[in-house]
C-alpha cells in the first residue's frame, strides 16, 4: 500500500523542490511561448499523407452524386409494392454501377439493380435480390417491405457545402480517401516545421569510432533523430560541438539561421562545461526550469532570433523523456497541428512493485500488456537510471507517477502512457 502518511510530513525532499516547476507547468509554458506557422504548400493528394492540413476543406460536390442502391436486387415504387400476398412486376432492364438504367420507371415495373447502381427516376425502394422469384422477364415481390429501404441517398455521406475537414487534421489514410471521394487532386498542407539539433560534449565520440579513456558514443542524436522522424518534420543534423564558447556560439547561430527549433542535448546543468545556459543568454532570450520530474531535471526553453529552443538535459533517458512530455506536443502545435497527436493515459493494474520516493514526478519505463481484451497490466523494466538507455529500448509505455506518490505495491492500479509507435 501507498504510505499516505509521509506525504505530509515536512521532508527535505520539499527543501530541495521548492522553486521547481511542475511538469503540467513547464508543458503549459511551453505550448503557451510557441506559435504555429502558416506558410502552406500545395500538394498532389497522396503527398498529403501524414501532414498536416493548412485549409477547410468544403465539398464542391454531394456524396454519393446520385442516389443509388445499397445492394443487389429490383428497384421498384414504393406505392406499387403489394400490402400482402405476392404481385408479378415486369423488369424492363437493369442498372449496373457507372452504368445506369436511364429510362424512368414506369407504375407497376421493377428495374433490377445492382449495388452502387444509380435509382431510376421514379424508384424509392430496393427489394433485396434474395426476397424475389425472377422468372424471365418478370419478378415475384412479396410484402412487407419498409418504404425508400436499401438505397443510399445523393450527398447523404458529404453534402455539397458541406465543411468535411478543418485545418490543422493531421492527414490520415481515412482523409485522404475523403478528399479523393471529393474529386480533389491536391491538398494544401503547412510546410514541414525545420528543426535542427546537435549534442554537446567533450566526451562524445561519432558512431563507428573507437572510445577513448572517459569517452562514450553519441546516442542522443540518434534517439532524437528517430522521434523527429516521427513527427514528419524537416530534420536538420548539426553532429556533435565540443564544450567550447565559441564552438557552441557558432553553432547556436547557425541552426537559428536555418532552423524554426533548436535542440540540443547536454551541457544545461551547472558543471563548468555547460555553455547552452550562458550562449543562449547571450544570444537569444532564455528561461532555464528545474522541473519537479525525473528523469529529466533541467530544461532550458527560449529563443534565438526566429528559432525556438530546446536544450535537453544529456543523460540518455533524460533526452527522450522530456523531448516526448515538453517538445513533441510544442512541435506538433508549431506545425499547424490541433489534434491530441495519439497521446493516451490508461489505467493498468502493476505486476511488480514500484520504487519511488515522494518529492517528484516519476516517469518510469514499464511494458505494457493485455492479458485479456480491455485488461491492461504494466510491469516495470526494472532499473530506472537515467543512463540507463536500455530502459526506453524495453519499454513501450511511461508509468506515470504523481509526485506525491510513495511506492506502489504490486496489484495497485496506475496511470500509464503507452509511447510503442510515437518514439
Ligand atoms: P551534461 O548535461 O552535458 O552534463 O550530460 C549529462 C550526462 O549525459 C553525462 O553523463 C553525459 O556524458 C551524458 N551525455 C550527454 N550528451 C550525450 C549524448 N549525446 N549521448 C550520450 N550521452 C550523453
Ligand atoms: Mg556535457
Amino acid at each position: 500500500m501507498q504510505n499516505r502518511e509521509i506525504n505530509h510530513q515536512p521532508s527535505c525532499e520539499d527543501e530541495l523542490n521548492s522553486g521547481l516547476l511542475t511538469v503540467a507547468e513547464a508543458q503549459g509554458r511551453i505550448l503557451d511561448g510557441v506559435t504555429a506557422l502558416t506558410e502552406a504548400e500545395t500538394l498532389p493528394l497522396r503527398e498529403g499523407i501524414g501532414r498536416v492540413l493548412a485549409t477547410e476543406i468544403v465539398s464542391p460536390i454531394d456524396v454519393p452524386s446520385h442516389t443509388n442502391s445499397a445492394m443487389d436486387g429490383y428497384a421498384v415504387r414504393a406505392g406499387d409494392l403489394p400490402e400482402e400476398g405476392v404481385r408479378e412486376f415486369p423488369v424492363p432492364g437493369t442498372s449496373w454501377a457507372g452504368r445506369p438504367w436511364l429510362t424512368a420507371i414506369e407504375p407497376g415495373q421493377a428495374v433490377q439493380i445492382m449495388t452502387g447502381g444509380m435509382m431510376p427516376e421514379g424508384a424509392d425502394t430496393v427489394i433485396m435480390q434474395e426476397q424475389v422469384e425472377r422468372e424471365a422477364d418478370t419478378v415475384r415481390i412479396g410484402s412487407g417491405h419498409k418504404a425508400g429501404q436499401i438505397v443510399r441517398a445523393a450527398g447523404e455521406d458529404v453534402a455539397t457545402g458541406q465543411a468535411v475537414l478543418a485545418p490543422g487534421k493531421h492527414l490520415s489514410a481515412a482523409d485522404i480517401g475523403v478528399l479523393a471521394s471529393l474529386g480533389l487532386a491536391e491538398v494544401s498542407v503547412f510546410r514541414r516545421l525545420k528543426v535542427a539539433f546537435f549534442s554537446t560534449g567533450d566526451e562524445l565520440r561519432a558512431v563507428g569510432e573507437p572510445l577513448g579513456p572517459g569517452e562514450i558514443h553519441d546516442s542522443n542524436r540518434y534517439t532524437l533523430y528517430g522521434m523527429l522522424k516521427k513527427l514528419d518534420v524537416e530534420i536538420i543534423d548539426m553532429g556533435v560541438v565540443k564544450d567550447r564558447r565559441e564552438l557552441v556560439e557558432r553553432a547556436f547561430r547557425d541552426a537559428a539561421a536555418c532552423a524554426d527549433v533548436i535542440i540540443t542535448s547536454g551541457g544545461v546543468s551547472v558543471g563548468e562545461a555547460d555553455f547552452v545556459k550562458e550562449t543562449l543568454e547571450k544570444i537569444g532570450r532564455m528561461a532555464f526550469w528545474k522541473i519537479a520530474m525525473k528523469p529529466g531535471r533541467p530544461v532550458t526553453f527560449g529563443q534565438i532570433d526566429d528559432a525556438v529552443f530546446f536544450g535537453l538535459p544529456g543523460n540518455p533517458v533524460s533526452v527522450m523523456v522530456t523531448f516526448f512530455q515538453f517538445v513533441r506536443q510544442a512541435l506538433l502545435k508549431m506545425s499547424g497541428e490541433t489534434g491530441t497527436a495519439g497521446v493516451y493515459a490508461v489505467r493498468a493494474r502493476t505486476t511488480t512493485a514500484l520504487r519511488k520516493r515522494p518529492g517528484r514526478y516519476e516517469f518510469q519505463r514499464g511494458v505494457l500488456e493485455q492479458p485479456e481484451p480491455g485488461e491492461f497490466t504494466v510491469r516495470s523494466v526494472g532499473a530506472q537510471g537515467s543512463g540507463i538507455l536500455r530502459s526506453m529500448s524495453e519499454a513501450n509505455c511511461f508509468i506515470m507517477l504523481e509526485p506525491d506518490q510513495a511506492g506502489i505495491d504490486a496489484g495497485q492500479q496506475v496511470l500509464v502512457q503507452p509511447f510503442q509507435n510515437l518514439i
